[in-house]
């Protein structure tokens, strides 16, 4: 057991955190009316390069929203991961799984109007994968106005860490995947998936750097590989990873999730009036 582990285990015990898959109905109907928030962690099954296993995004945004339950415990109730996201650009490294986007807009919409039947109200993709960033936006745009509901927004692990806590531990310039700052925030939440023997630094391609690049500075998207940039399939050097920078990230990160849901309930009180389309009878089993 890390120190990590331990400090996470005790805070469990006296702050259980609520994860929607460990409880029973009676349980989730008990707490349910204090629930704030739900945390809906967002990742992807893909390429970490030699540093991460292939859960690496659905594992840290998982373990994230864990932590930030904990730390309000008991007003935000995390939700299954959903473990795969848009990852065509990963593809030419072998294990990476992708999913539509259709498909991703259908798999949240049905997850929460699951959960907006059972009476939550406010939603939060903590999305930790840098493809997932538009799709997340289009589904919480949609949702948010397709249910009677109070709020729905999705935000990127990445922004939630303030600018001067990424400038003291980023070691090199191009880090965003499989780097030094996303191996710590593994070695930090989930030591288990960090393979320690085969850390390695990026072996990029400078030909495909330039013309992302060049295409940056007019603003143009476009379709991508990762195996353009990378011959290994990371960025930055994880050999510089350190417990210490992913503590301090991640806690930063928590402290930001505490001051959305702040942000959010202040300005959407929770409302006792009685939901207007619920059905009186169930009887299917
Ligand atoms: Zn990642």
């Amino acid at each position: 057991m890390t120190g990590s582990d331990e400090i996470r285990q005790s805070a469990d015990e006296d702050r259980p955190p609520l994860i929607l898959s460990e409880l029973s109905w009676p349980e989730v109907a008990e707490i349910k009316d204090g629930v704030e928030m739900v945390l809906i962690p967002f990742g992807s099954t893909e390429q970490h390069g030699p540093n991460l296993a292939l859960s690496a995004d659905a594992a840290i945004a998982e373990s994230l929203c864990r932590m930030a339950s904990v730390a309000m415990s008991p007003r935000l109730l995390v939700a299954p991961a959903v473990p795969w996201g848009v990852s065509p650009h990963h593809m030419n490294f072998p294990g990476t799984i992708t999913l539509a986007a259709d498909t991703l807009l259908r798999l949240f919409d049905d997850m929460v109007s699951s959960l907006t039947e059972h009476g939550f109200k406010r939603y939060l993709i903590v999305n930790a994968h840098g493809g997932n960033r538009e799709i997340s936006g289009v589904i919480a745009q949609e949702l948010g106005n397709r249910y009677e509901i109070e709020f729905f927004g999705t935000v990127f692990v990445w922004d939630l860490v303030p600018e001067e806590v990424n400038t003291k531990f980023q070691k090199t310039s191009r880090v965003g995947h499989a780097c030094e700052l996303e191996v710590s925030d593994a070695l930090f939440l989930r030591p288990e998936i960090v393979k320690r023997d085969a850390l390695d630094a990026a072996d990029f391609r400078e030909d495909g750097w330039d013309l992302r690049d060049t295409l940056k500075r007019y603003g143009v998207r476009a379709a991508h590989s990762m195996s353009d940039i990378t011959n290994n399939g990371a960025l930055g050097d994880a050999t510089l990873a350190t417990v210490e920078a992913g503590r301090a990230r991640m806690e930063a990160a928590v402290e930001s999730l505490s001051d959305v849901v702040a942000t959010v309930t202040r300005s959407t009180p929770p409302s006792n009036a009685p939901r207007a389309q619920v059905a009186s009878e169930h009887t299917d089993n």
